[in-house]
């Protein structure tokens, strides 16, 4: 009898009917297997706790806040441990902290140090289903914390790992991972696995199915795990170590991020602690800068680019804006319209010519590349936002990602 640790997501558990849901499903896998249940507050819970922390203060402390936030996932493992039993099942609720969840200090946004899980493994050996509250944890000074946004997904897998589980099942509102987004390539097929590599990849280049923390920490403990729909039965996407052969395709997906937005200074003077300044400055705010470009040096100054996200565009330009004038830069430009369109796989490590022919695809559909990054296993760039999904399809295609292409399952 092996061991799972299942994770549902806030859209899963959205209300009393999908929780039931849930408790069927559970009930399934729970004949022939331990499980351990880890569940997200019940739908968009978590936006509106926030939401109502701003109506009272824009400045909520932190220690606070997760004292709010960690109610939410408390309802649901009640209400889904309440459901299991309703089934005949017997079922145990745990909030983070009665796990052995323990965190460092950093609240709203608390690493994982260390679990214990010792009454998760006492409820499992009496025969009982252990539902467990994601995203939250006890701090090395007593306090609840959270572990950020999309954090139940963490929970799920650092317990699999401290449970030496055989699998981490995430179940969510869509079934797998896709060579594209489906909405906009209808041809985008469903990928069987994925390496841990390509998956933190996706994350950060805005394909959202897992936290990238969660991805991390499964990588580093080597957690295989399953994300699938909680709504349909098919296989999902299994995400694991790299296997002999996973190489020999080239590309394994195109992403793409219509949340960013490019900033250029012009003429700074280029000498030594000007990136530092400029970049130092946007740091202090805690924004987050993607891809930066700097240009070569013409009579002692040169232009900066970089990508951030759009949500922040404001308050770094506001930023920027005293910086360059310190500097002694000309100016700034910004463009708010663009969109990051990536192509990645493991595969781009043995296989030359990828840049290249990713190149040659968007010039053959008239779309001008601003920017371009690349790491191991991805090459990104940065194009005017309205040719996005144009990109998308024709690299999906051109790399034959798609389904008529064949390359089974
Ligand atoms: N409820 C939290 C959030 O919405 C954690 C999670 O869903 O994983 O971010
Ligand atoms: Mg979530």
């Amino acid at each position: 009898m092996g061991l799972i640790v299942q994770k549902y997501g806030g859209s899963s558990v959205a209300d009393a009917g999908r929780i039931a849901n849930v408790a069927r499903r559970v009930a399934e896998h729970a004949r022939d297997h331990q499980v351990v249940v880890v569940v997200s507050a019940m739908g968009k819970t978590t936006d509106g706790l926030i939401s109502l922390a701003q109506q009272i203060t824009p400045t909520p402390d932190a220690r606070e806040m997760d004292m709010l936030l960690a109610t939410g996932e408390q309802v649901t493992i009640a209400l889904l441990t309440m459901a299991l039993q309703a089934l005949g099942l017997p079922a145990r609720s745990f909030t983070g902290p009665q796990c052995g969840l323990r965190t460092d200090t950093d609240h709203t946004r608390a690493r994982i140090t260390r679990i214990a899980a010792e009454r998760v493994r006492q409820a499992l050996d009496a025969g009982e289903i252990a539902v467990v509250a994601g995203f939250q944890g006890l701090s090395e000074a007593d306090e609840i914390t959270t572990l950020g946004r999309g954090g139940s997904d963490l929970t799920a897998v650092a317990l699999a790992a401290a449970l030496k589980a055989d699998l981490c099942e995430i179940y969510t509102d869509v079934d797998g991972v896709y060579t594209a987004d489906p909405n906009i390539v209808p041809d985008a097929r469903k990928l069987a696995r994925i390496t841990y590599d390509e998956m933190l990849e996706m994350a950060s280049l805005g394909a959202k199915v897992l936290q990238s923390r969660s991805v991390e920490f499964a990588k580093k403990y080597a957690v295989p795990v399953h994300v699938r729909s909680t709504f349909k039965a098919n296989a999902g996407t299994l995400v694991t170590k790299e296997e002999q052969g996973m190489e020999e395709v080239v590309v394994t997906g195109v992403t793409h991020d219509r949340g960013q937005a490019k900033i250029s200074i012009l003429r700074v003077p280029d000498r030594p602690g000007i990136a530092a300044q400029v970049f130092g400055a946007i740091a202090d705010k805690g924004i987050v800068v993607d891809m930066i470009v700097q240009n070569i040096s013409r009579d002692g100054y040169t232009d900066m680019s970089f990508t951030v996200p759009r949500g922040d565009y404001t308050r770094a330009v506001a930023a920027l804006e005293d910086v360059a004038r310190t500097v002694g830069a000309q100016g700034l430009v910004h463009d708010e319209r663009v969109a990051k369109v990536s192509i990645l796989g493991v595969g781009m490590r043995s296989h030359f010519g990828v840049a290249v022919r990713m190149f040659a695809v968007l010039a053959r559909e008239g779309i001008n590349i601003q920017m371009i990054s690349t790491s191991e296993i991805a090459i990104s760039c940065v194009i005017e936002d309205k040719y996005a999904e144009l990109a998308v399809r024709a690299l999906h295609d051109d790399f034959e990602l798609g389904r008529a292409r064949g390359a089974a399952v």
